[in-house]
């Protein structure tokens, strides 16, 4: 819900939606004929291959595609491998796309079984491509100092409810969830984060619960550490660094599903946005493409309609139907061409709404001048580049239509890319 300034002086006010308290079911799509998952690519020319096509996949499979490859992919369906070839992500970030002809029913994978017997260090690589996709690298690595698990019961972004979904009907699953994650990573400090409106019947979760704002940007890990944690995430941190890792309450019920039925879970909940911006929960199979699930709502598009992976402030457009649902895909939106904002080449008129609308003061009037000149180190040093929690409202409001959000997305990679360089050459 939008409430907004017309005259610019105030911020505009924008608010979550809660759930109504009846809710209907999520609607299901049947798993598709072939699914495809994704595996980071990783260059190994010398290295024997592990998968070729026609080789047979069970469900739970872990699949690495060379021997030594440190990068695996879980499949989320049993079937044939019918292809494998390069796909292209967000900011030149280059995966293997294996498609997989899909039988009628699950096999499922001993090892996957045999592991999700008991809460097992061995079985985090394979958690990693349940639904929700929970971070186990980081709350597995050795090195990191994670004290703190915060669960997200609330979404990222506006219209999306798949993580408030998951809390109002499966606090068991989460309860369960949250007892393996104790069992797994020895950290006993975890919270749930709510937008309810009450906390009655979170008793016996094992988990501390905090109720967040339901204004935007009250759900997204920066503020949840500000207004609940009490802790600043210095520029350039990341809320890891201060010991507490954030997880999705998809992830937690699909930890506690797993562990209680020892299998992977296939259905992945995610939040369709049409294009009259009306919301609606879905269950699909990760891999399924994008296109079937709209083909099933009779979503028809038209060229120049986009289609976005996330919510209306945070989402990135994808660029093909083919693209599938992924462990943590929680949202889905389809805009059509006559409403998506386009970005114009006006300049900045310096009317300053981008500064009353940003929730970190940042003055992104001067740092959308370093960001359109490409100067990423003046704009992190002089203009708190680094200080951005990535919430969009700045786009959102600019008169000029400058693609703001997403200057500041290419900045930060370019930045983190250039760092990654310096750091392999010394
Ligand atoms: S995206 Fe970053 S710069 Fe823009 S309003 Fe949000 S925090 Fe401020
Ligand atoms: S970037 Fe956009 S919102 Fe910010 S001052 Fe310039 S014109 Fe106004």
């Amino acid at each position: 819900m939008l409430k907004k300034s017309f005259f610019g002086l105030a911020k505009p006010r924008m608010e979550y939606d809660l759930l109504p308290a009846r809710m209907t079911e999520p609607e299901t799509v049947v798993a598709p004929k072939t699914a495809t998952l994704l595996h980071p690519k990783q260059d190994a020319p010398n290295a024997p291959a592990l998968l070729k096509v026609g080789d047979t996949v069970k469900t739970g499979q872990k699949i690495s595609l060379y021997a030594d490859d440190p990068a695996c992919v879980i499949s989320s369906v049993t079937g044939t491998v019918a292809a494998m070839s390069p796909f292209s992500g967000d900011f030149g970030k280059n995966y293997t796309a294996i498609t997989i002809e899909v039988d009628g029913e699950h096999v499922f994978d001993d090892r996957f079984e045999e592991l999700a017997r008991q809460p097992d260090p061995a079985a985090a690589p394979y958690l990693a491509g349940i639904p929700g996709g929970p971070p186990m690298g980081t709350l597995m690595d050795p090195a990191s100092e994670i004290k703190t698990i915060v669960i997200r019961g609330a979404d990222h972004d506006l219209l999306v409810g798949t993580n408030q979904y998951i809390v109002k009907t499966g606090l068991a699953d989460i309860q369960r969830g949250i007892k393996a994650l104790k069992d797994l990573t020895g950290i006993e400090q975890i919270i749930l984060v709510t937008a309810a409106e009450s906390l009655q019947g979170f008793g016996h979760l094992g988990a501390r619960v905090k109720s967040i704002g339901r204004d935007y940007p009250d759900a997204l890990d920066h503020m949840i550490m500000k207004n609940v944690l009490d802790e600043v995430v210095p520029a350039g941190k990341t809320c890891e660094e201060l010991g507490v890792c954030f997880i999705n309450a998809e992830a937690v019920a699909s930890i506690g599903k797993t562990f209680d039925s020892g299998r992977m879970p296939s259905a992945k909940l995610l939040t369709l946005i049409n294009k009259n911006g009306g919301p609606q929960l879905v269950r699909t199979t990760i891999g399924t493409p994008i296109g079937k699930i709209l083909q099933r709502f009779s979503i028809a598009i038209e060229e120049k309609d986009r289609v976005i992976l996330g919510g209306p402030m945070r989402g990135s457009a994808v660029f093909s139907l083919d693209h599938p649902v992924l462990p943590d895909t929680d949202a889905i939106m389809v805009v059509d061409d006559s409403r998506a904002a386009a970005a114009s080449q006006y300049p900045c008129v310096n009317c300053g709404d981008c500064i009353r609308a940003c929730p970190v003061q940042i003055p992104v009037n001067m740092l959308v001048r370093f960001l359109e000149a490409g100067q990423y180190e003046e704009a992190a040093e002089r203009y708190d580049l680094l200080c951005c929690i990535e919430c969009g409202l700045c786009s959102f409001v600019c008169i000029s239509k400058i693609p703001i959000f997403q200057y500041i997305k290419l900045a930060k990679h370019e930045l983190d890319r250039a760092q990654t360089v310096e750091e392999t050459n010394v």
